[in-house]
This record gives structure tokens, sequence and C-alpha cells, in this order.
């Protein structure tokens, strides 16, 4: 029999556990911890709430949760409730399935003032993140401004600009919904550091900002390279680029101008005691395709800036960590004897949700060519005993049903859940 611990609830822990599952059969016992009391990590607190159809893939997890080998361990906290050197003692391999929660900073001046967050926080914020419940963006005055070219900026920036209306079918929770509805900025603003040539940006995605109810996607014709060299881009870019091209054309008037704003660098921030204007260098693109500045600054005004420029895996103690790729040091999943790391806690913030899926087993593979049949590890009696020893609160899958019931019976019409968004209404809703 193997042990394994499974580290972090998203969608690169279910896919290891899934992977396990497949590789051992029912020679293998699967615990996947997680620090917040509720699963599904990235599918519940990242992906936006208006994309029901990518969240649906929960069912899939739902169904291995449910298996006889894999257990969910809910509200507990590796490196603080049970340690690495503690897990270790008990299973044969701890996978670290962390994901990449912490936002990346601009590493700019004022990107400390109020009303300057990150998209964890501010993405966080929409899906009913305990952490970020109470972060209230400030969505009037000059608008806002968005740093980066992904598809992170573009789900922020959708959000911003939806109407209360647009979000009918979507589990976006009630705080964000009603600030959103009654927001009053009239200027969403992209700052993106290269060229339209260089977007981070899907088809699918960049292509929903053209059909908004209150507000319209602005290009400057004048950014967009020569339509002919449009040839040489993959075929996936080729088509977000004529979105752009699209966007420039476009000559609605709409309560919210969405602008997209290349070869613009933020350098400063700046307000009295909170952001109100974002100080902006003009880049050029050298040979290597890096954004150099220009020395050409202008300003631009904000209530709120939100960076979307990737995110890191938050180091724990007693594992290598690699502080300059923000996530935890390893060769292709291998951490040290016995210790693994997968999806972006391994490879960094970047893919899709099925990028993770290999992933998985990859290391499963790992684990069957690295540890024998059995080593006599206690596994999850030996967590349960510590666990209970030090008063922890263990959730498990079966009062996360009783929490998803509850989320169930509280949606308003149409959404598929109101979500709890403190950790004590998550554990009072097991009716314990
Ligand atoms: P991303 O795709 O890596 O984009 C990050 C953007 O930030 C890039 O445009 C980058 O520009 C820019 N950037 C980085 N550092 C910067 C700085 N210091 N100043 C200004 N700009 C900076 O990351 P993401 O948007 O966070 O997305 C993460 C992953 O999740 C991606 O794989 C994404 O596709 C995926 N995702 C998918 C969906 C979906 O499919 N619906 C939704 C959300 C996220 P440079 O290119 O110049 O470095």
């Amino acid at each position: 029999m193997r042990h394994v611990a499974i580290v972090g609830s998203g969608p690169a822990g279910y896919y290891t556990a899934e992977a396990c599952q497949k590789q051992f059969g029912d020679q293998v016992r699967v615990d996947i911890i997680d620090r917040l009391p509720v699963p599904y990590g990235l599918i519940r607190t990242g992906v936006a709430p208006d994309h029901q159809s990518i969240k649906g893939v929960s069912r899939r997890y739902e169904a291995t949760a449910l298996s006889d080998n894999v257990r969910f361990v809910g509200n507990v906290t590796v490196g603080e409730d049970v340690s690495i050197a503690e897990l270790l003692n008990l299973y044969d391999a701890i996978v670290l399935a962390t994901g990449a929660p912490a936002d990346r900073t601009l590493g700019i001046p004022g990107d400390d003032l109020p009303g300057v967050v990150g998209s964890a926080a501010f993405v966080g914020w929409y899906n009913g993140h305990p952490d970020f419940a109470d972060l209230a963006p400030v969505l009037s005055g000059p608008g806002a401004v968005i740093v980066g070219a992904g598809n992170v900026a573009l789900d922020v920036a959708r959000v911003l600009a939806k109407t209360g209306a647009e979000f009918t079918g979507s589990d976006i929770v009630g705080h964000a919904l009603d600030l959103l509805d009654g927001a009053t900025h009239e200027r969403i603003t992209i700052l993106a550091r290269r060229g339209p040539h260089q977007i981070a940006m899907t088809p699918k995605e960049l292509g929903e900002l053209g059909h908004l109810e209150r507000a319209v996607p602005h290009v400057d014709p004048a950014d967009l390279p020569p339509e002919a060299e449009d040839a040489a881009l993959d075929p996936g870019l080729r088509k977000s680029v004529s979105h752009l091209r699209n966007f420039a054309t476009l000559d609605l008037a709409k309560p919210i101008t969405i602008e997209f704003d290349f070869y613009a660098m933020p350098i400063a921030i700046e307000g009295d005691g909170k952001v109100e204007r974002v100080i902006v260098e003009r880049t050029a693109i050298d040979a290597e395709g890096r954004a150099n500045g220009t020395g050409e600054t202008y300003v631009v005004p904000a209530a709120l800036v939100v960076s979307c420029i990737g995110y890191r895996t938050p180091p724990i103690e007693g594992v290598p960590y690699d502080a300059k790729l923000g996530r935890f040091a390893n060769d292709e999943g291998r951490i040290a004897p016995g210790l693994y790391a997968v999806g972006w806690a391994r490879r960094g913030p970047t893919g899709t949700i099925g990028t993770n899926r290999p992933d998985g087993f990859m290391i499963a593979e790992q684990i069957a060519a690295d540890t024998p049949d059995d080593y006599g590890k206690e596994g999850r009696a030996g967590l349960d005993m510590l666990l209970r020893d030090r008063n922890v609160d263990v959730v498990t899958f079966r009062d996360w049903q009783k929490i998803e019931a509850a989320e169930t019976a509280a949606a308003r019409d149409g959404s598929p859940r109101e979500k709890f968004t403190s950790i004590d209404a998550m554990l009072a809703a097991r009716g314990v």
C-alpha cells in the first residue's frame, strides 16, 4: 500500500489523485489536504464566475473525491497545523499542488498605495475567496487601470465592465455583484507593455469583450502592425489579433470604454493616500522582443489599479524554493526524496486547467518509480491522530457536501450558488 498526501485541492491536486488511482489501483490511499474548508482551488476562486462551463470540470474532481481511496482533508494548513517533515514521516509521497495564489508585485513606486491590487486579490474578491472578501475596490471616479495583456487581464476587464444582468447564471458573490452593478467608472485601460502581436490573450476570451452591454473595446489603429504581418503568427494569436483589428473599427457609444493601450509600461503610481494616477512610459520593442522605455511619459488617471502580471507560489517552511521563479525548486516535479511539486507550484502560472492533467500523471509515474510498494508508513491514521491531538477542526468531503448544499440553497435566481465568503460561515454550514 502506498500512502500519498497531496497538498492543495485544485485541478493539479485532483488530477494527481486521479493519476495515482490509475497508477496504483486499490493499492494507494490519497489524502488531499487544503487550507480552506472548501475544495477545488482555482476552479472555485480563480476561474471567472461567468465562465461556468469551465467550472463544470469540478464534477470530474468530485468523482475522484468520492472514491474509497481518496479523502479530502480540509481546513488544515501545511506548514502550520502540520509540517512537511511530519508529513514525510507519515506518507510515502507528498505532492505539493498549492498553485500560485500570491501576486507578483509591479515593483514600481506607489505600488503599495490603497487602490492598487493584484489580480489574485481582485479575482479572489469577486469569486468569494475568504482572504479577499473585504477588498471593496473603488469602481467610480476616473476609472480603472489594468496592467498586463494576458487572459487574467481580460477576465478583470470583462468583470469590471459587465452589468449586474450580464452576470445572470454566474456564481459571482453578492458583495461583488452589488458593487459592480453600481459601478460608475467610464474607462478601463489595459496597459500592455508590448504590442498587439505579443499579447497572451486567447481568441475566445478576447472576443467576449466585443459583446458587452455597457462597454465597448477600443484599439488605436496606429498601434496595429501591418495586416500582412499577421500571416506569420500562429493561428490562435492571429485570431486574437483579428479581434483587436475589429475593435479598432468599432464606433459605438456605450457608457464604458475598454481602452487597449499598447507599448505602455507603468513606471509609477501616484496619489494622496490612495491611487489617483498612473505614470506610464511609452515603450519600443527591441530585436529580442523586449519592451524598453522610450523616455516619453504620460498620465492615466485611475481610482483602481489591478496588476495582472502573473503569480507566485508561496514558500512552505522546509521546502527548497526558487525565489527568482516564484515556485518550488524542482527537477521535473521532484523536489527531494518523497517530495514532489505539480501544476503551477511546479512549472509556474501558465497553461490551461487541462495542462495539469499530464502533470499529475507524470508525478504518479515518478512516485511509482521512486517508492517501493510498501514502506509500512502510517498514512492517514497517523495524520488523523496528529490533527486530533492539535485540536484541528478538519473538514471532510461529506462536510463540504453540506456546505455546498447550503450554498446551492442560498443561490440567487438563475445562479448555481451563493458562496460563503468567510471560513467561519463555511464551518458553521456543516451543521456541527
Ligand atoms: P500571462 O498569460 O503570463 O500574462 C501576463 C501578462 O503580464 C503578459 O502580458 C506580460 O507581458 C505582462 N507582464 C508581466 N510582468 C509585467 C510587468 N512587470 N509590467 C507590465 N506587464 C507585465 O498571465 P495571466 O494572465 O496571469 O494568466 C495565467 C495563466 O492562466 C495563463 O496561462 C492564462 O492563459 C491562464 N488563464 C486562462 C483563462 C481562460 O482560458 N479563460 C483565464 C485566466 C487565465 P509580457 O508578455 O511582455 O511579459
